[in-house]
């Protein structure tokens, strides 16, 4: 029986694959299963991802005999298993014959990771987080960081392991939390600076958890720097994997405990509160003054149970 999924499931969430602990602790296992017929290999090239030019686009898994036929090494991120077939991704980027094969094979394209949402389904969409967000941190971390030695590969991803000095690395998620802040009937949404202001813009204020700190910290000490304003009563609300490289978006709501902005000029362009009327407005696409993230991002789920008043 897969695991029932949480009541809100972000783009990225929800992947399906039994990530197969045991299994990918087993070296022999994993090298047999990167020789199996049955096992199949999902190609990345660059920051894109392969997917099939059918109608409903599923993702380019494919089989060992294209692994061969291309001259793909196996270099082994397991993703996990499926109805008993083992799953691997594959980085192709510096394979200039296989990406070349296959760019110019009909049935397939390769597809931003992050524009490839559109296309395919949510439990897609948790592969290719996990995917995009393993061959990034294995592409990062080829050195120990302890003593500088070259990296090894283990559990099918999931360490890289220093020979010289026996230190285990493990994968990287970096905690950001975002925050919509409600003072009555209006919230508080900001610009960063340079990213998002040419748009008329506006999202739920965000920032790194810092190291030694809850997330109900982490949540008054970014809105206090990036508005002046003080929070209270922070709600956690869900949470979102977002492999741009490897950040878990926690999403929260909180109250204000004061009202008067003091914005961070350094890193926000513009702070301000935005009353029910303009989100529901701009949510419904026909506010020209106010643009907000689309369904692709937590904030905007984070918006949108505000102005609905389900918290
Ligand atoms: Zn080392």
């Amino acid at each position: 029986m897969p695991n029932e999924l949480p009541p809100i499931t972000h783009i990225y969430a929800g992947n399906p694959l039994d990530r197969g602990d045991q299994e990918r602790r087993d070296e022999g296992w994993l090298r047999d299963r990167a020789l199996d017929a049955t096992s199949k290999f999902l190609p990345l090239w660059e920051n894109t991802v392969l997917v099939t030019n059918t109608p409903d686009h599923d993702l380019g898994w494919i089989g060992l005999d294209d692994v061969q036929r291309l001259g793909i090494e196996v270099e082994g991120i397991f993703l996990g298993l499926r109805d008993g077939a083992a799953h691997f991704t594959v980085d192709i980027t510096r394979n200039q014959p296989a990406s070349e094969a296959l760019r110019t094979d009909e049935a397939w394209s390769f597809e931003d990771t992050r524009g490839v949402t559109d296309l395919i389904s949510l439990a897609d969409s948790g592969i290719v987080a996990q995917a995009r967000a393993q061959v990034n941190w294995h592409n990062r971390h080829g050195y120990c960081a302890v003593c500088g030695h070259p990296t090894e590969m283990r559990r099918g991803g999931h360490m890289r392991f220093c020979t010289n000095c026996n230190t285990q690395h493990f994968p990287r998620t970096d905690p950001v939390v975002i925050t919509v802040v409600a003072d009555g009937d209006r919230c508080l949404l900001g610009q960063s600076r340079g990213r998002l202001q040419a748009m008329n813009r506006y999202s739920a204020l965000a920032g790194f958890m810092d190291q030694g700190e809850s997330i109900e910290e982490a949540v008054a000490r970014e809105i206090k720097e990036e508005s002046g304003i003080q929070v209270k009563n922070v709600r956690y609300h869900s949470s979102q994997p977002w492999p741009f490289p490897s950040t878990l978006m926690i999403g929260c709501h909180a109250d204000a405990a004061t009202t008067e902005i003091h914005m961070d000029t350094g890193e926000m362009s513009d702070v301000r509160w935005f009353t029910r009327e303009d989100v529901a407005s701009a949510m419904a696409g026909t506010n020209e003054n106010l643009a907000l993230p689309g369904p692709i991002a937590i904030a905007h789920h984070l918006i949108k149970a505000w102005v609905t008043g389900e918290v």
